[in-house]
């Protein structure tokens, strides 16, 4: 990735009576986003190092917007007025092994946050495709991995900090506040700034990773339930072009004796020879280690490794849920698309997600199949072809990820959330005023 040049601005602001140094950032260049297929509508950007700054920024400025690793590939992060980044907020505050919880600041990644965990003899249950994100900015966009009993990374939360509109600090807990925690946690930036994170940990484990190629796409039809519950986290990658699913990605926990997924093949698809990157034509040196060998969970479970550049860097992503039950006659709803979207398309990703209890999660309260396209950097005919994928997938109500590319109707979206009236009723009590709003929020949510 390029290093743009920086203009620092010494900015002092006060919270109670001490005057605090907070570090504002303008970039030369305007502020994008990972992908930079996103403009940010501010390039101020503010850096506070603790809560008691990030307290102080909410009360001076009356309009701002937290942002986390800005990996989103809409504007859900977006701001016309302030950014207040989690960046300088990235360490591990405590480690509570009565309780099995770790408290981080929102800004650590979890490729910064796992190999501690895994020292101290935790993990967390399931990670992205990439551990380059926030902790913070992941769960607020509900992100998730893979793996029928694996609920996104936001079903880790228990505990977190909050700064409202009003400044005040918010410590919720999902013992403590149980008739709104679900509300809060996948939040999507609405309710204000968040400082701390706590997750529940298990004990460390390690795994396998194997990956298989070119899997008859009439498996799925038979056997989709049983492929996609072998091993602990399955992915299967298809550039929609051919009969067949391109590679099929299967991550074991070494202790489970009883899911062995090393064999020569897998519902007629062959073991891979070497180390494969999901698209073909890209060096498999970017990718955790495949072909059976061991390594720590926070080595396998993410597709591509920290300091290196996760999926293809310069793309576009769109992703889709539907209702497991569905799975199969949605895939092949998309896969008579394979045409049409393949011309503009790196590759595909096929996930299963467990049901969880969060508000505005696209998998709330249902077992969940993501459809997942990695597009080429194509605005106009990418935005051609979401509706044409959305429209067949209208059968199963489907929800769009909250950080990727759609263009479902807010009145869609409405009819597909049945606690978005309760959410806007707990923002409403966070943010009266609408100091965290943003068109992202204004247009999606409140559809005006
Ligand atoms: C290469 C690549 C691979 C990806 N793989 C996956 C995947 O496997 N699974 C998946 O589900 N998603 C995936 N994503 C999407 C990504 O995980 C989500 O977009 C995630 O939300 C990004 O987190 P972030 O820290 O970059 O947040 P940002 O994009 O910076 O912000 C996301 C949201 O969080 C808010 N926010 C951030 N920090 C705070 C804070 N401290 N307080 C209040 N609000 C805050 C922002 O305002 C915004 O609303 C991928 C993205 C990329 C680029």
């Amino acid at each position: 990735m390029k290093r743009r040049p920086f203009i620092k601005l010494s900015s002092t602001v006060t919270a109670g009576s001490a005057l605090l140094p907070v570090t504002e950032w303008l970039p030369a260049d305007p502020l994008k986003n990972w992908a930079g297929n996103i403009e940010y509508s501010t390039n101020k950007v503010l850096y506070p190092s603790s809560p008691a700054e990030v307290q102080a920024l909410v009360k001076k400025f009356p309009k701002l917007k937290g942002l986390g690793t800005r990996h989103c590939f809409n504007r859900i992060a977006d701001s016309k007025d302030y950014l207040v980044s989690s960046k300088e907020l990235n360490k591990v505050v405590s480690l509570d092994t009565t309780n099995h919880t770790v408290t981080v600041e929102a800004g650590i990644k979890y490729g910064e946050l796992a190999p501690y965990l895994h020292e101290k003899g935790y993990a967390l249950p399931n990670l992205a495709s990439l551990p380059h994100i926030s902790v913070a900015g992941s769960v607020i966009t509900a992100t998730h991995g893979s793996g029928v009993k694996n609920g996104n990374l936001a079903t880790s939360v228990v505990g977190l900090e909050l700064v409202d509109a009003q400044g005040k600090i918010h410590s919720l807990s999902k013992e403590k506040d149980a008739d709104t925690f679900d509300g809060v946690v996948v939040g999507l930036g609405a309710l204000g700034v968040i400082t701390h994170v706590t997750l529940a940990l298990q004990p460390t484990f390690m795994m396998r990773q194997y990956v298989f190629e070119r899997m008859p796409m009439a498996q799925l039809k038979e056997n989709f339930e049983k492929i996609v519950s072998t091993g602990y986290s399955v992915s299967l990658f298809t550039d929609w072009q051919s009969e067949s699913i391109n590679e099929v990605w299967i991550k074991s926990r070494v202790d489970d004796a009883t899911n062995s997924t090393a064999r020569p093949e897998f519902y007629g698809a062959p073991a891979a020879t070497k180390n494969l990157h999901p698209i073909a034509e890209i060096s498999a040196e970017n990718c955790t280690e495949q072909m059976g060998v061991p390594g720590p969970w926070h080595d396998r479970l993410p597709h591509f490794k920290m300091g290196f550049t996760p999926s293809s860097g310069v793309e576009l992503q769109s992703e889709y849920f539907v209702p497991r039950q569905q799975a199969v006659e949605a895939i092949l709803a998309i896969a008579r698309l394979g045409k049409q979207i393949g011309p503009h398309l790196f590759i595909s990703e096929i996930r299963t997600i467990a049901p969880d209890n969060f508000w505005m999660s696209p998998c709330y309260k249902q077992p969940s199949v993501a459809l997942h396209f990695t597009w080429k950097q194509d605005w106009p005919a990418v935005s051609k072809l979401l509706p044409v994928i959305e429209k067949e997938l209208t059968p199963f109500n489907v929800r769009p990820h909250w950080g990727k590319l759609f263009t479902l109707s807010p009145q869609v979206l409405a009819s597909r959330y049945e606690k978005l009236p309760d959410f806007k009723q707990l923002v409403s009590q966070y943010d009266p005023k609408g100091k965290f709003r943003n068109d992202f929020l204004n247009t999606t949510i409140y559809g005006s």
